[in-house]
């Protein structure tokens, strides 16, 4: 076993703290490598503090991990050491169901083993994320990244990343689409990267007035205020997607009202609580509303080289360990500017 430091969570109200545990021995089919970043989601805060009542503690948070390798096992293929590598929101899947087969892990059928907080079958505890100093992973859900991008804002692409390239990619949008994105944070601001580089027609719906030049600057081509009551009137029935990234309880017919003929409202975002839609909403201009979790690990590799070829990265506050209890204030009050990133030396 591999004496490991990272930062826990104890339970859903106290601070995070620094924390000791083991990694696994590095296996013939792993890599093992030193974590240099992890990216901050606001899943990590979901689950620290409970919300969807699945928490396991201790909980090392963290899914969106970059470093470089130190070992391999006897049989890996794809890394060597001294490459960069990264893992994302899965370290294990069946890799036998037709989920699986199809490359889409995130919807395995039998054993579905996520970064952290999922039962961990080599050590009988949990598994433990990327608030840590180092992890070891089967090579199959390794990621190769690009030297040529700053690796701190690579990290952010491991989640808020993929969760927004990879609907965006399953319902085709792009040039000729008028798409509002809702909530600019760490998945809102990578939808507004990616949707504008496929062509789209790209509206920012925020809550935060502050955010409109920002919002501009990541490529969006409009933006309103969602609690303008105006603004949300002259939206009705504008847009062929509206792309929901919010994390706090919210009022999902505001924005279906703002759907065009046959339009669809992606959900990704996942707040706490459940929410109340009124069927003529729906009805109305024939809508429909979907939701998507994160995406694929060969989508996901499809994803970074995109990013590698098209030079598209996270915008990042590189924050130390010791933070991080502030920055999960800060998210609470949208104050993320649009990612932290844990820079790992600092463990
Ligand atoms: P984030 O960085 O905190 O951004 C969320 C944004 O939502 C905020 O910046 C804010 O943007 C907006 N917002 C917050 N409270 C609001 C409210 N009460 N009403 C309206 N808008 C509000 O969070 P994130 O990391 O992007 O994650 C967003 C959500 O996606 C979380 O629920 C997370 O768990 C979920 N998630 C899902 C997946 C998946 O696979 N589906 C993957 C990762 C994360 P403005 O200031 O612009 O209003
Ligand atoms: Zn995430």
């Amino acid at each position: 076993m591999i004496a490991t430091k990272g930062y826990a969570a104890d339970n859903a109200t106290d601070p995070l703290h620094p924390f000791n545990f083991e990694r696994r021995d590095v296996g013939p089919h792993d890599v093992y490598f030193e974590i240099l970043y992890c990216g901050v989601c606001h899943s990590d805060l979901h689950y620290v503090q409970n919300d969807w009542g699945n928490a396991n503690y201790p909980l090392v948070p963290g899914h969106e991990i970059v470093g470089k390798v130190l070992q391999v096992g006897t049989h890996v293929t794809k890394f060597k050491i001294g490459d960069l590598a990264a893992v994302g929101c899965l370290v294990d899947s069946c890799q036998e169901c037709d989920n699986c087969e199809k490359g889409l892990e995130q919807f395995c059928r039998n054993e579905l083993i996520a970064t952290y907080n999922s039962y961990n079958k080599h050590t009988g505890g949990f598994t433990y994320g990327g608030y840590s100093n180092q992890i070891v992973v089967d090579e199959k859900f390794v990621l190769h990244v690009s030297e040529k991008l700053p690796l701190q804002a690579v990290a952010p692409l491991l989640c808020a990343g993929i969760t927004t390239y990879s609907p965006l990619r399953h319902w085709k949008v792009g040039k000729g689409h008028r798409i509002a994105i809702v909530g600019l944070g760490g998945l809102g601001h990578m939808a507004v990267k990616f949707a504008a580089s496929f062509g789209a027609e790209v509206t920012m719906i925020s809550t935060s007035p502050e955010k409109e030049k920002d919002a501009k600057k990541l490529g969006a081509h409009h933006f309103a205020l969602s609690k303008d009551p105006e603004q949300v009137k002259a939206l009705q029935n504008n847009f062929d997607f509206i792309f929901d990234t919010v994390s706090a309880p919210h009022d999902y017919n505001q924005y279906l009202n703002m759907l065009d003929t046959d339009g669809i409202m992606i959900c990704v975002g996942v707040p706490p609580a459940p929410t109340e839609i009124l069927g003529f909403n729906l009805l109305r201009n024939r809508r429909s509303i979907v939701g998507s979790i994160i995406g694929g690990i060969a989508e996901t590799q499809e994803m970074l080289d995109y990013c590698a070829e098209h030079n598209i990265v996270s915008e990042v506050e590189v924050i130390p360990m010791n933070y991080i209890n502030d920055a999960y204030r800060r998210m609470l009050k949208s104050d993320v500017k649009y990612r932290f990133v844990i820079d790992m030396a600092t463990l």
